[in-house]
This record gives structure tokens, C-alpha cells and sequence, in this order.
């Protein structure tokens, strides 16, 4: 394990029936850094993120090493913010007596201790009139006020390692960023890392320091966050990229990732991207790529020598040439169009 990492993962592989829906994923967590694992629905970021903290779905098998192991150590050294806060508070109890099981169950205090640590803890995490609120039930908060609630319970032992899991997916604009900086807040205050789990290539900007691109189950492209969003070396996170409202040329239709992820079971041989990939050639057909060192970061790709700059070109004129083919009209029925997938 690097001396410099929080936590080190080793050729993570998690399988389902013998099936493998993370395959092979090695990266490490740094002290104070936000790791942000963005990719499609599918690829492997949850499965990951909970694997940090042994907390994976019954009938999953992993390979592989996380050290240190904190499965046991959860609440204290690494804690969970979840992507749905309702069902992660308990409906039939108080918000403030969970959060004051949580304190107690990380620090030996009496319950009035742990309840006024759990006041100032929805005090800090912006809950208006926190004593009042936290006599309330979860069902009594709006959503933005839960998924603080969480936070605050997720940070409220002071863990070295937050994960979070799309947390901000079932909020609107104003409460996701409101709940991202509640936990850039905290991250501070506690001193900890962030794995923050998302597909919004906006908030990796906005606050991740490296972000970690997932395809398939396997990484596609690891470095500085900024350097992989101005200058993506891989292909799909190209894609990805291209795929933004702002990456549409004017007038035109916004680029988009041809087709969809494959199943974890029916993968093609080679790389799994390249029935994707414009850049796709025979070596993509027939070798997946091992991730290799490319100026400062981790690149899983047989041609990214061959990238456009811009690389999201590449996406943008496969664009224009599907346009090109439905406006003919006649290649393609109706209803063969071809499945497009945003991201
Ligand atoms: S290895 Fe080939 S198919 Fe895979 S991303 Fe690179 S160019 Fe595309």
C-alpha cells in the first residue's frame, strides 16, 4: 500500500453467479482529496464504492484486496452517505434520536451528551432551528433537509473516509448544490476524503480533485480531475464529455454515446467500448487494454495517441453522420432508430 493513500485498492473483482460486474480495478484514496467514479449506469461505481465499506449486496463475491480493512470500523473511520435518504433514516423514529444512536454508537457519552452533539450536528449541516427539527420524523423534512440529515449522521464520528453514493440524484438544482457544499463543509471540518460517486461530469468539475472513469466494470481513465475533463485521453470519457449540453454545436443535435453499456455477462471480446468507439480497430476487437501511465494519469486504451483535440469531435461528427442517416429516411423503419443513451 503507497505511503500517501488512505486506502488502497488491488485488483478488485466483484461477481455475481460467477459473473463480473467489477473487473480488475486498482486505485487508491488520498488524504483530504475528493475521488469522484463517474461512468454510465452500470459500470461498476456503486458495487465500488460500497466494497469500501463491506457493504456489498447478498451473493456478492470479491477478489482482490482493500487495505486497511474498515468494513468493521464503519461510522467511525469510513461512513456511508446513501443516494436515498429517506430509506436511509428509519421511518418510525425521531431524526434527532438517530443521529444521537449514531454518536453513541461511536462515543461512550450519556444520552444527554450524544443528544445535544446530535442537535449541533443538524445545527451545522444548516438545519433551521435544529433542537425544534430534531424532534421531527424524517417524513417531516423536505428533501435537501434529509440529505443533510444524512450527512450529518454520515460525519458526525468524524470518519478519515465519506462515501457517497450519487447523493444528490433525487434533488433538484438548488437543494444538490446546497447538499454538495454542506459535504465539501464537512469533508473539511472532519478532515476526511471524499469518494464521491456520480454521473454528472459537472460536479466532478465543481469538486472532485481526481476522478476516476469506470466502463464496464473496469477503469477507463484515472487523473487529475481538471486534466481529464480538458483533455480526456480515453475515448469513452470523450463520450461522456460530448454528450454535455454545452458541447452541442449550435443548431445541431446534441451529441450522444451511440448504444448502451453491455451486461456484465455479455461482454464482447477485446475492449468492451469498442462496439461504441469510433476509434475502434482489429486490436480493440480481440485485446481488452491494460490501464497504462500517460502524462500523470491512468489510460485504459489501445489508441489514445489517436485522439482528436477536442476529443469530443470524434463524437460530435459520428453525430452529424447518424443525423445524415435518419434524415435520408429510409436506412432505418420507424422505430429502428438506433438506441441512443445521454449520460
Ligand atoms: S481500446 Fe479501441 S475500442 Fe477501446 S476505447 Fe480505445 S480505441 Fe476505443
Amino acid at each position: 500500500m503507497p505511503s500517501d493513500a488512505l486506502l488502497s485498492v488491488r485488483d478488485l473483482r466483484i461477481a455475481f453467479d460467477g459473473v463480473e460486474a467489477v473487473r480488475g480495478l486498482s486505485f487508491d484514496v488520498r488524504p483530504h482529496e475528493v475521488l469522484a467514479l463517474v461512468g454510465e449506469s452500470g459500470a461498476g461505481k456503486s458495487l465500488t464504492a460500497r466494497a469500501l465499506l463491506g457493504m456489498l449486496p447478498r451473493g456478492a463475491t470479491t477478489s482482490g484486496t482493500i487495505l486497511p480493512d474498515l468494513s468493521a470500523h464503519r461510522g467511525r473511520r469510513i461512513s456511508l452517505v446513501p443516494q436515498d435518504a429517506l430509506s436511509a433514516l428509519s421511518p418510525v423514529h425521531r431524526v434527532g434520536d438517530q443521529l444521537a444512536a449514531a454518536v453513541r454508537s461511536v462515543a461512550r457519552v450519556s444520552r444527554t451528551e450524544a443528544r445535544a452533539r446530535a442537535v449541533a450536528a443538524l445545527d451545522r449541516v444548516g438545519i433551521p432551528d435544529a433542537a425544534r427539527r430534531a424532534r421531527a420524523y424524517p417524513h417531516e423534512y423536505s428533501g435537501g433537509m434529509r440529505q443533510r440529515a444524512v450527512i450529518a449522521m454520515a460525519t458526525v464520528a468524524g470518519p478519515g473516509i465519506v462515501v457517497a453514493d450519487e447523493p444528490t440524484t433525487a434533488l433538484d438544482e438548488e437543494h444538490r448544490d446546497q447538499v454538495l457544499r454542506v459535504l465539501a463543509e464537512r469533508r473539511e471540518a472532519v478532515g476526511a476524503a471524499l469518494v464521491l460517486v456520480t454521473h454528472d461530469m459537472d460536479v466532478v468539475r465543481d469538486h472532485a480533485d481526481r476522478v476516476l472513469v469506470m466502463y464496464a466494470g473496469r477503469l477507463t481513465e484515472l487523473g487529475p480531475a481538471h486534466e481529464v475533463l480538458d483533455r480526456p485521453r480515453a475515448p469513452y470519457t470523450a463520450g461522456l464529455l460530448a454528450s454535455l449540453p454545452q458541447h452541442a454545436p449550435p443548431g445541431r443535435r446534441l451529441p450522444a454515446l451511440r448504444g448502451t453499456p453491455p451486461a456484465p455477462g455479455a461482454l464482447p471480446p477485446g475492449c468492451a467500448f469498442a462496439p461504441r468507439c469510433p476509434l475502434a480497430a482489429d486490436i480493440c476487437r480481440t485485446a481488452d487494454p491494460e490501464p497504462q501511465r500517460v502524462e500523470g494519469r491512468l489510460v485504459a486504451c489501445h489508441r489514445w495517441p489517436e485522439l482528436p483535440h477536442p476529443a469530443t469531435r470524434l463524437f460530435q461528427s459520428q453525430s452529424q453522420s447518424q443525423s445524415r442517416g435518419r434524415g435520408r429516411g429510409r436506412e432505418h423503419g420507424p422505430g429502428q432508430e438506433e438506441e441512443r443513451q445521454p449520460v
